[in-house]
């Protein structure tokens, strides 16, 4: 098989995928927009769950996101509060029942069977998808949303507290900071 019917192959399985982990997300109390928004909620750092940047991230309207959000906030999965830092806008927090929603996240079945592969053959699968969402991302005009370690703004060094540095909006990181995703992530390297 040539490079590129692998890559059609390739293409037809993670649409297949899709559909599939999206059907078992239907069943539960959760649709899939409210499972999304929940799994955006968890993984972006404090800069980022904003319901701006939530409607950007999923490539939706930000009314209709909106209504996610009224529908997850009533279901006692979210918070929504003014931010701190911009009393203008709304930041976004998981409940303890949003927290726990998550551990049975449906997505997780799909990472359980991708965690029986050899690493490193998952390491260059994940690279691969990775480069080809960036590809997608930059034909769209959308922005990255990559991991806050691998982005141009990223410094290394301070406090046990706050080991890294964000540069860009002159704010300490933490641990945990580095591994969350950012509305602002711009990737360090060029990627294709
Ligand atoms: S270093 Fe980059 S990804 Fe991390 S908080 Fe700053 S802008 Fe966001």
């Amino acid at each position: 098989m040539n490079a590129s019917s692998l890559a059609l192959d390739a293409a037809h399985l993670i649409d297949r995928l899709d559909r599939l982990a999206r059907s078992g997300e239907a069943t539960g109390d959760l649709n899939p927009a409210q499972w999304e928004a929940l799994r955006f909620i968890a993984r972006a750092n404090r800069f980022s769950r904003t319901p701006a940047a939530l409607a950007e991230y999923l490539g939706s309207t930000r009314g209709t996101v909106s209504q996610t959000l009224i529908a997850l906030e009533q279901k006692g999965q979210i918070t929504r509060q003014p931010s701190a830092r911009d009393r203008r806008s709304v930041m976004l927090a998981l409940t303890a029942v949003g927290e726990r929603s998550l551990k049975d996240d449906p997505i997780l079945a799909l990472a359980a069977d991708l965690a029986g592969a050899d690493p490193e053959k998952l390491c260059i699968v994940a690279e691969t998808l990775r480069r080809a969402l960036q590809a997608m991302i930059t034909r769209n005009g959308g922005r990255a949303f990559g991991a806050c370690y691998a982005c141009r703004h990223f410094s290394k060094g301070g406090s046990a507290r706050w080991p890294h540095h964000c540069l860009l909006l002159d704010e300490p990181l933490s641990e945990a900071d580095s591994r969350a995703i950012c509305v602002e992530q711009e990737p360090a390297l060029p990627t294709l």
